[in-house]
């Protein structure tokens, strides 16, 4: 009888075993994003996705908050809004956005990179270190900045103007020697009218009290982490507004 508990008890904790890694497969290095980017920059700047929704998604990302109030990035599973005076707070699970694309982010390759490298060198760096342009990745890069140029954008009120116009008038914040954390992804051409092709970073400082959408950068000295992506979920907005958009007129 006990040989048989004892027994019974090993093939519960086998059979756990198998279904948490088929889970951890199932969750791990897929992108979820909600909203399509020209919605977004049609001035669609209302979404009904909330935070503790997109935290179902992912733990490490980018996006907006609901009237384009800030900026948003996860990072080790805590979402932040990065206000446009720059200041940081921790979102709560309320708090909605009309675009945001995330990631259970598990990286398979880290690379340490020092020198002092511009925004562009970082990218011509990156497609070197990172091989399949026809793939999308998730990157994570953590150090030193000796410059780090961000923006953050101040909320809107109906009716919206289109976002290229409210970029107009972005607030921008420069940091100089300056630790933090950058969140982003690279995408392939191809998903033009979906998300944006190639590099999109937010980042936010190690003391998580500022941050922001990376304009120009110098590197100090970095570690890299990606990891290639294996799908991509769209979730579309179901609100009026949305539906609304004439996108046949989107290049
Ligand atoms: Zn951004």
């Amino acid at each position: 009888m006990k040989k048989l508990n004892s027994y019974k008890q090993f093939y519960l904790i086998f059979l756990s075993s198998l279904l948490c890694i088929e889970a951890s497969a199932q969750t791990s290095n897929n992108v979820f994003q909600y909203s399509v980017l020209p919605a977004l920059q049609s001035g669609n700047f209302e979404g009904d996705f909330s935070i503790n929704e997109l935290s179902k998604h992912g733990n490490f990302g980018l996006g907006t908050l609901n009237h384009v109030d800030g900026e948003l990035v996860a990072v080790d599973g805590i979402f932040y809004r990065i206000s446009e005076k720059g200041e940081v707070n921790v979102l709560p699970g309320n708090s909605r956005t009309p675009y945001a694309v995330v990631t259970f982010f598990e990286p398979d390759t880290s690379r340490k990179i020092a020198g002092s490298f511009s925004y562009t060198e970082l990218h011509s760096l990156l497609d070197t270190l990172i091989p399949g342009s026809n793939s999308a990745f998730a990157i994570r890069i953590e150090g030193t900045f000796s410059h780090m140029k961000t923006r953050s954008i101040p909320p809107q009120q109906k009716p919206y103007k289109k976002l290229e116009e409210v970029l107009k008038s972005q607030p921008i914040f420069e940091f100089e020697k300056i630790k933090g954390t950058m969140v982003g992804y690279r995408f392939p051409p191809y998903v033009k009218g979906v998300n944006q092709p190639g590099y999109h970073f937010h980042f936010i400082t190690e003391d998580r009290k500022s941050g922001g959408h990376v304009l120009d950068l110098k590197i100090a000295d970095i570690n890299a982490e990606y990891a290639r992506q294996n799908n991509l979920q769209i979730s579309f907005p179901q609100n009026k507004d949305f539906m609304e958009i004439d996108f046949s007129e989107l290049d």
